[in-house]
């Protein structure tokens, strides 16, 4: 039996019925952008973030994108991100004029290392960018005491940690302004491009939502230079159905991640997922380490099992960043993680049947 890395087809039949539906209501409303479609959604997720406030957008690159622009942070500024994390969070510091400052993770959760922050912040930083990579949150309460300490603004990316907890408090919650993605393949995932930011403070959200809008609050008014980020109506009502089923399917993965650290328990030189103490996973990714991580990715490829490495090159080994100058061997922790993970299928419609086939695979090739 194959096993595609990714599969969409059980949530899809779960929301096939209310999504046409919806689609069909969406058509025939003829209003297709900033509707109430939009708004229905940002007041569900803002609710089921734990948040006063949300905007719906275009995409998590421009959540992140927006989130800095609408806490003035831009040329001559330094913003922390974490030096393992998907090349979006530095993007968007660098779309804004700022300089990303790389701070090393945490080995055992690929998270970004608190202890190593405060070395990192000059007189220039102006904000921290935690990201919940693979869906772990971060240690949100050493972050946020250390931006509070130096007056910095947090801004948590929380494109792959829908629904995830950190002492209790639900990620995209922490930060000043956080943005998420809806990209398809994430936990919550549209059907195509769509993102948020979410927030306590109603200037700021306003804020938000004026940029989206090509900088404008009234029609051909234009308070400030802004953008086109504003989210389609279609994909506000397919995330609203969606969001329905957020939990449950937040559940199916976590107990197949529980599942496959069960099964691969001790098995050859595999380093299995850790889960930080007060921090929840909602496995976006079930990530693996091992030394022998390109043959353990063809074995499993030839028996007809799906996997990715989340990511082969880290943002500063990038051509795109080459102007950073950071030399080979300079973050080694984020070089070493690159260079040995491996990420294993993880769905909700993932039979008990196929993860036991995944962890079978794995211990035939060890
Ligand atoms: C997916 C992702 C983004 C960007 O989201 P898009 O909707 O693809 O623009 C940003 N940060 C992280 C960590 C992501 O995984």
């Amino acid at each position: 039996m194959n096993i595609p890395f990714l599969s969409f087809s059980y949530m899809n039949q779960q929301v096939k019925a209310e999504t046409l539906k919806a689609f069909e209501t969406f058509f025939d409303n003829q209003w297709y952008v900033s509707g109430k479609e939009v708004e229905n959604f940002e007041k569900k997720y803002a609710e089921f973030s734990g948040t006063k406030f949300c905007a719906g957008l275009s995409n998590g690159l421009d959540a992140l994108h927006i989130s800095l622009r609408s806490l003035g942070v831009g040329a001559g500024d330094e913003v922390i991100v974490p030096s393992n994390t998907y090349i979006a969070t530095l993007i968007a510091v660098t779309n804004v004029g700022a300089m990303p400052v790389l701070v090393e993770p945490d080995v055992r959760t690929y998270n970004i290392d608190p202890d190593k922050i405060e070395e990192k912040i000059t007189n220039k930083t102006k904000a921290i960018i935690p990201v919940h990579l693979f869906g772990q949150s971060c240690r949100m309460d050493e972050i946020m005491a250390i931006a509070n300490k130096h007056n910095l603004f947090v801004i948590e990316d929380n494109a792959q940690a829908h629904g995830a907890f950190y002492n209790g408090k639900m990620t995209g919650s922490f930060g000043h302004i956080n943005a998420t993605s809806f990209y398809p393949g994430k936990n919550l995932g549209a059907y195509g491009e769509a993102g948020a930011v979410t927030t306590n403070d109603e200037a700021l959200a306003e804020k938000a939502k004026m940029i989206r809008n090509y900088g404008s609050k009234k029609k051909y008014y234009n308070d400030v230079i802004g953008y086109n980020m504003r989210m389609d109506e279609c994909q506000g009502s397919f995330l609203a159905i969606k969001m329905q089923y957020l939990n449950e399917w937040t559940e199916a993965r976590q107990k197949i991640g529980e599942n496959y650290s069960k099964l691969l328990a001790g098995v050859g030189d595999l380093v299995l997922p850790h889960i930080a103490d007060k921090a929840t996973h909602v496995y976006h990714q079930y990530v693996v380490r091992t030394k022998k991580r390109d043959e353990l990715q063809a074995h499993l490829s030839s028996n007809g099992v799906g996997t990715l490495i989340h990511y082969p090159v880290p943002p500063h080994m990038q051509q795109a960043y080459a102007s950073l100058n950071i030399p080979k061997g300079a973050l080694p922790i984020s070089e070493e993680i690159s260079n040995t993970i491996l990420s294993m299928p993880v769905y909700p419609g993932l039979t008990e049947e196929q993860q036991q086939q995944v962890a079978d695979t794995i211990k035939a090739f060890y």
